[in-house]
């Protein structure tokens, strides 16, 4: 279980939680941020700053962004980037159906 990043963060990117996450378990991908589910803790403090109210527990996401579980596993299977979000810095990518979105501002 983990927190996750949904589509409410696409094109916005406040990335105001990449400085809060106490363990560094956030990614910047080129449209949105990612959340590692492995490395999560569940702290729940990303939830609390975003100014999009973009991210959720993966057990109150609603309906309609149910994907974004699979998506982050996805980015991160497809990247294989760990050891932390600022270590790794931004990847320039994203998830293949996070990149075919339309510009969502
Ligand atoms: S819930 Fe906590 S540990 Fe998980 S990504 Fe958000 S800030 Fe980091």
């Amino acid at each position: 279980m983990a927190y996750v990043v949904t589509q409410l963060c696409v094109d916005v990117k406040h990335k105001d939680c990449l400085d809060e996450c106490p363990v560094d378990a956030i990614y910047e991908g080129e449209r949105t941020v990612y959340i590692n589910p492995n490395e999560c803790v569940e702290c729940g403090t990303c939830e609390a700053v975003c100014p999009a109210g973009a991210i959720f527990h993966e057990d109150d996401l609603p309906a309609d962004y149910i994907d974004y579980v699979d998506i982050a596993r996805s980015f991160f299977a497809i990247t294989g980037v760990s050891g932390g979000g600022a270590y790794a810095g931004p990847q320039g990518t994203d998830e293949p159906r996070v990149a075919a979105l339309p510009l969502q501002m």
